[in-house]
């Protein structure tokens, strides 16, 4: 069910990428604020740059998809070496997500969405109908004023998922994703 995240982890670097690959995943489209750095920072770490290689060494082609502009996204992305960025992504609306999976030529069944927002990256793959995985926020001291509005829509989302996968909250507390 694309509805929910079909795995949830602390952090990317938890992510089994090639367990993901086997599984026919072949393009990543990743959040940049909070899934991989902060607010606070603009650029990876050597850390990232090497996560980035592995991903791509695996096979996979590596997206990032932010709301934020194209100034931070752009040079961040060239560091990082991804195939690509979509900056102004307007999350949780879907038009230019939509544009950009359409120019990258992707197959919706090889997409899998990471980010660590459920009513922005999650929702967005929900509305595009490919999977998504949920990550911790790296820093939520630095989250913009929008994040903080889209908690309380995110309150409403939380809700539902407790009714419908009372396993996948458990594992949202338990990776500290979300507190009771
Ligand atoms: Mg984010």
């Amino acid at each position: 069910m694309k509805y929910f995240p079909i795995e949830v982890q602390k952090s990317i670097f938890d992510i089994n990428f090639t367990r993901l690959y086997a599984n026919g995943k072949k393009i990543i489209l990743c959040d940049l604020d909070n899934t991989l750095i902060p607010y606070s920072e603009s650029m990876p770490s050597k850390e990232l740059i090497e996560w980035a290689e592995k991903v791509k060494t695996i096979g996979f082609k590596l997206y990032l998809f932010s709301n934020n502009k194209d100034t931070r996204v752009l040079p961040f992305s060239l560091v990082l070496g991804a195939d690509g960025h979509l900056a102004s992504a307007y999350k949780p609306f879907i038009r230019r997500t939509k544009q950009f999976l359409k120019k990258i030529d992707a197959t919706l069944a090889e997409v899998v969405v990471i980010g660590d927002q459920f009513v922005t990256d999650i929702t967005v793959a929900k509305k595009i109908g490919v999977d998504s995985i949920i990550v911790k926020t790296i820093d939520h001291k630095t989250q913009k004023w929008y994040t903080k509005i889209n908690r309380l829509r995110e309150k409403w989302y939380l809700k539902r998922l407790k009714k419908a996968r009372p396993d996948l909250y458990r594992l949202l507390i338990e990776k500290e994703i979300i507190h009771e």
